[in-house]
């Protein structure tokens, strides 16, 4: 956005970021470079940080997700702080989560769980929702597909379920990437012994997005990857459940 180096997109009447009506902030720059992100123009970092005024970009955001109040109320929304990776940017986002929540607006925070835990708890105490992604459980693979391990993101969860931070897991389905048995089982065991949590979303891959890689001349893994079919996707939702967990699959 111009003068504001650290939201890519603002996305409006969002349904897919939580729930109810949300507007969606997307934030710039990810320490992760997963290869069926849909949103490859969110990772690099921001060239230039630190000098901006950020008082000033936050009024100016809130601004814009003041506008949509009337929705937010009349559907049970709110704001989804998106990215990209939220929590690299913790000064704009404590900033953001304090004056929404003076304004009573529902937040609700998207992260990989790949961050600082000191900021990961401290955002937990003032937002309403986490949206947490669990990926990958075998380290190897984690770096293979996102280019970093999981062991910050596995303990972070576990930091999070101590607090009993209310979140919601959600599992991208990346075919012969994420769903093979050995990592469903995998995480749910790890969910089931180190966690309070047994809700979860389901997120099948899906090809929008494609085309990014080629306007931003980037190296394109989706193309390698095949939408899950309707009944793979019963399948997975069945395996959850059969472990307890409540499962609903996100279009
Ligand atoms: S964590 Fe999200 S934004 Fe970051 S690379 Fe992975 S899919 Fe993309």
């Amino acid at each position: 956005m111009p003068g504001n180096p650290y939201i890519f997109k603002i996305q409006r009447y969002s349904i897919h970021d939580g729930p109810g009506i949300r507007t969606t902030l997307f934030f710039q720059g990810c320490p992760l470079s997963c290869r069926w992100c849909h949103n490859p123009e969110s990772q690099a970092m921001p060239e230039k940080a630190g000098s901006e005024n950020m008082d000033g970009i936050a009024l100016a955001l809130m601004a814009i997700i003041e506008k949509d109040l009337i929705f937010y109320d009349d559907s049970g929304g709110g704001v989804t702080f998106s990215g990209g990776e939220p929590l690299c940017r913790p000064g704009l986002l404590f900033r953001l989560l304090g004056m929404c929540r003076e304004k009573e607006i529902h937040t609700c925070l998207d992260t990989s769980g790949y961050g600082d835990t000191k900021i990961l708890l401290k955002a937990a105490q003032k937002v309403d929702l986490i949206l947490y992604d669990i990926k990958l459980f075998d380290k190897a693979a984690h770096e293979k597909y996102t280019g970093k391990t999981n062991g910050i993101v596995l303990e972070n969860l576990k930091q999070l379920s101590r607090r009993k931070a209310d979140i919601r897991l959600r599992f991208p389905l990346i075919p012969g990437m994420t769903d093979t048995d050995e990592n469903i089982d995998r995480v749910i065991d790890f969910l089931r012994e180190n966690t309070v949590y047994r809700d979860i979303h389901i997120l099948p891959f899906h090809k929008a997005g494609e085309r990014k890689y080629k306007l931003l001349n980037m190296k394109n893994d989706l193309k390698d990857i095949q939408e899950p079919s309707v009944a793979w996707v019963g399948t997975i939702k069945k395996r959850f459940e059969a472990f307890g967990f409540n499962v609903r699959i996100r279009g």
